[in-house]
């Protein structure tokens, strides 16, 4: 559910037309919707209210400072992966004891920054993390607390590059080793571990891998509790999957579970359990309030393949390129009957010189002229986040639409600052060529 919807055949954001956004910034550009935000928030908030739950949106998702201030004014907390995102969080207004810290590699400024900050608790993904949390906490006269976060060894059956509750990936601690490390946890000064945590993937379609690994986490729960550990946390993790087909392609197998579902299956494992439950849900949340909003450079027809080059590309929305993702991408004005030529099949391309860059592949659309803009919808989460300036093209701006108004809430920079970020080798010769 979103509301970036057609009127009168153009497509609006809430009630600010996305033509007159591209007139007034430019293209290619992201398009948050605030109303949309909520709404996502607001479905797992009213699922999980009979249980005693923190959301933490999960902030790499979409670290935009609007939308986690949109977030925040639900009373949203925050998933964090580095101290980017925890200075990010602070200052959207999230609450330092919504605040939890995942990642496998976080550093020793790092964890001083989020002890200072004193955050809800640190997921710890090793031993050796674990020490280094401890002297820390020590030095820094706090105490942390931690939860443990444990590899399930479960298939997600979502995208190998997205899964990360499986034995082989880097992420959490063998199943085999829970034990061992709470009771080297209990041992250490300056700890107290308190939460147990998981999170097996994203994109996850299905509640069956949800069900498979909360089933382990209640049969771990309940050993380490006979063991004396007192957990009053558990965090389990985010993942769960969006359709990013529009609703006229979508189909019973690409039905999505939603976050009534999911809560239904966690309170039905462990609403008995006594335990503050965390969950960690980012693209859920994020995902459908966002399109990236481009421009038709031109189209190109070969014998083998039609392209439409677009001026956004995988430096704007890597995840086609990256893991193949499809992405519903439809004009912003629908064509009137007077108009409507014939579909033609078409690969929607960006300007990047690298083969992988696309947006979308054959896609049946009416030839469109230089100038058309396009909307690529679900474009909420892994989206502007995974931007970058390869090729020396500048990042696209983020625009939020609340309402009737809206803000650049991140404007285009320009090439100057592009420039500027970078100084030449005080031994390399002076450019003498004015610019
Ligand atoms: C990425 C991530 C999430 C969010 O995943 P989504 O699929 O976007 O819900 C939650 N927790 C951790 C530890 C993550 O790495």
């Amino acid at each position: 559910m979103h509301y970036f919807t057609q009127k009168n055949g153009q497509l609006f954001a809430e009630q600010v037309a996305i033509a007159t956004l591209a007139q007034a910034i430019g293209t290619p550009f992201y398009c948050y919707s605030a109303a949309t935000l909520r709404h996502s928030y607001r479905l797992f908030a009213k699922a999980l209210q009979s249980l005693d739950a923190t959301i933490c949106y999960s902030v790499k998702a979409n670290a935009n400072l609007s939308v986690l201030t949109v977030l925040a004014t639900e009373g949203a907390g925050a998933d964090i992966v580095s101290e980017g995102e925890l200075r990010r969080a602070l200052a959207a207004g999230i609450a330092p004891e919504k605040i939890v810290f995942s990642g496998i590699g976080k550093t020793a400024t790092e964890i001083i920054a989020a002890l200072q900050a004193d955050i809800a608790f640190f997921n710890v993904e090793s031993a050796a993390e674990l020490v280094l949390i401890s002297q820390l906490a020590e030095q820094e006269n706090k105490t942390a607390r931690i939860a443990v976060r444990v590899n399930p060894d479960i298939d997600a059956g979502t995208h190998a590059k997205i899964t990360t509750g499986k034995a082989e990936t880097k992420f959490g601690i063998a199943w085999e080793d829970a034990e061992a490390i709470f009771a080297q946890a209990a041992a250490l000064p300056n700890i107290t571990a308190c939460g147990l945590d998981i999170h097996i993937g994203s994109q996850i379609t299905d509640l069956a891998p949800f069900r498979a690994a909360f089933d382990k986490t209640r049969a771990l729960l309940i050993q380490l509790r006979k063991q004396g550990h007192k957990i009053d946390y558990l965090d389990l993790g985010g993942g769960l999957g969006v359709a990013y087909e529009n609703a006229e392609q979508a189909t019973e197998a690409s039905h999505t579970p939603t976050p009534q579902d999911y809560a239904a299956l966690i309170a039905e494992q462990f609403g008995d359990m006594g335990c503050h439950i965390f969950i960690e849900p980012g693209r859920v949340i994020a995902g459908h309030a966002g399109i990236l909003v481009t421009s038709v450079i031109r189209t190109k027809k070969s014998k083998a393949r039609n392209f439409i080059i677009v001026d956004a590309a995988m430096t704007e929305l890597l995840r086609p390129a990256l893991y193949g993702a499809y992405h519903h991408i439809a004009p912003i004005n629908s064509p009137t009957k007077t108009d409507k030529g014939a579909e033609l099949v078409w690969d929607i391309v960006g300007p990047v010189c690298e083969t992988s860059d696309f947006l979308g592949l054959d896609r049946r659309l009416i030839e469109p002229q230089a100038g058309d803009l396009f909307a690529i919808f679900t474009a909420g989460a892994y989206g502007a986040v995974l931007g970058s300036d390869y090729n020396s093209r500048l990042r696209a701006p983020e625009i939020i639409v609340d309402g009737a108004q809206y803000a650049l809430t991140r404007p285009r920079p320009t090439y100057d600052a592009l420039l500027a970020q970078e100084t030449i080798a005080h031994w390399l010769p002076k450019p003498t060529r004015k610019k």
